[in-house]
């Protein structure tokens, strides 16, 4: 087992079309990225499948769009406007800029080693502010939304009016989310513009006691089973007193090992009433809940699950990557993506070119391509060809040789274990769906 490094991640992600930085022939922009071929691939079937969980496993949680530009106020009554800051400090000799709460202030610059030089924190606000209209002043100044959960809340009562939802009951939203973070490193981990997947679960108050670990148990479940990552490779962190929102009951994330270290993930909380109430006061519309059972009427509890879309990818990335020394001394690159999450489920190879063998192979890529992600690859020998979808991560290769012409017979390769097996043309998609179905990380 090699060591999976940061540095092997972004120039794989670089080389192979996964993740670019944004606007490189410019010199590059510090916290944006560009998501190629593949990498919007991957991320789209992470999102599809959190979607699917969410929206159509559970019965009881409907989805939204909410836009990115939103009323200013909703940001005053969110708290972001007054609190949504970092402390930030920048060294005067070299100029860096750092998180104070990041960094030893006694100590050296981590960058040009110079002693005592930094200035005294300043609290520095993370929503990027822009205008709407032709008129540049105050009245006319938005921001771009820092976090998706707000659209969530302040569509509460839309959903229940015009759904048939009841409390309990939960709303799932993916989508853009900005901050103006003021260090952007470790490639994707934490980026100006990123995406998030958010739910929040609203129910009566006093049951949240019993949601709250449900939903733990959900979030973490979801990463072993659904996106397939080695569950040791995972871990929950409970807030401190410390960390813990003013507002809120209890705090948990769900930790990912990163090449960098363990880092959040997920965060699960309990957040009490505090969103509703608190739009409630500043919009003066009732943001309250009537039951229709009981007649009671209460401002519900919500149970908030907030993980980041584009962290995930990262951790599938890391998750998957391993340099493998073979038998024969050679070394392989191979992603192991869990089949559903891999941005090419089948890659197509006629053994050559000639004879035939590439018509009838491009003819069978056509096909699978009603049922998977396809890729089709004649270009070069056999095993190097095979090594190539390895690095990206494909779970199966399909070769076309001279048996296929007589009986209608394929090779399929299986990525992790490279086993092959033969089978009949007409039984490949079960096959693949099966072992898909199947399929566990070795
Ligand atoms: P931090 O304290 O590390 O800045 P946070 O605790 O404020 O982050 P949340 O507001 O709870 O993060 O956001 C929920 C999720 O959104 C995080 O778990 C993470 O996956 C994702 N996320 C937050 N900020 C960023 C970012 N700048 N880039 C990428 N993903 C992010």
């Amino acid at each position: 087992m090699s060591e999976v490094t940061m540095d092997k991640i972004v120039s794989l992600c670089r080389r192979r079309g996964f993740i670019f930085q944004s606007s490189e022939i410019y010199g590059g922009l510090n916290g944006a990225y560009d998501y190629g071929p593949l990498g919007v691939q991957l991320k789209n079937n992470i999102r599809d499948i959190w979607w699917k969980e969410m929206t159509q496993l559970h019965d009881n949680i409907v989805g939204l769009d909410a836009s990115i530009l939103m009323h200013p106020k909703v940001w005053e009554a969110s708290g972001h406007v007054s609190n949504f800051t970092d402390p930030m400090v920048d060294c005067k000799q070299c100029k860096s800029r750092f998180r104070a709460d990041q960094i030893d202030l006694n100590a050296a610059c981590p960058v040009c080693g110079t002693k005592g030089s930094f200035t005294a924190p300043r609290n520095f606000n993370l929503m990027f502010a822009t205008h709407i209209g032709a008129d540049i002043d105050a009245a006319s100044t938005i921001y771009l939304r820092p976090e998706t959960a707000q659209g969530i809340y302040v569509e509460f009562k839309n959903v229940v009016a015009s759904s048939r939802v009841k409390v309990p009951f939960g709303i799932a939203q993916v989508g853009k989310s900005f901050r103006n973070e003021i260090t952007t490193k470790n490639f994707i981990f934490r980026s100006c513009e990123f995406e998030q997947m958010e739910m929040q679960f609203f129910c009566k108050p006093g049951t949240d006691e019993k949601w709250f670990p449900y939903w733990r148990e959900q979030r973490m479940k979801f990463y072993i089973d659904r996106i397939g990552i080695v569950p040791d490779h995972l871990r929950w962190h409970q807030h401190g007193p410390d960390e813990l929102a003013f507002y809120a009951k209890d705090a948990y994330d769900i930790q990912f090992l990163f090449p960098m270290g363990w880092q959040e993930l997920e965060g699960v909380h309990s957040r009490t009433d505090y969103d509703l109430t608190q739009h409630q006061k500043f919009s003066g519309k009732e943001m309250g809940y009537l039951d229709p059972e009981t007649n009671e009427r209460y401002i519900p509890y919500v149970v908030e699950t907030s993980a980041g879309l584009t962290r995930n990818v990262l951790m599938a990335l890391s998750d998957a990557y391993e340099e493998q020394t073979l038998a024969d001394g050679d070394v392989r690159t191979v992603l192991h993506f869990h089949p559903n999450v891999a941005p090419v489920t089948v890659a197509v190879l006629p053994l050559v070119k000639k004879d035939g063998l590439a018509e009838y192979a491009e003819k069978l890529e056509h096909e699978l391509r009603e049922d998977f992600a396809t890729d089709y690859d004649q270009g070069g020998a056999i095993g190097r060809r095979y090594r190539r979808q390895d690095e990206i991560g494909t779970p199966y290769c399909v070769t076309v040789d001279y048996d296929t012409l007589q009986d209608n017979t394929v090779t399929l390769r299986f990525r992790d274990s490279m086993e092959q097996v033969r089978v009949q043309v007409s039984e490949l998609v079960s096959t693949i769906r099966k072992a898909t179905k199947e399929y566990k990380r070795v």
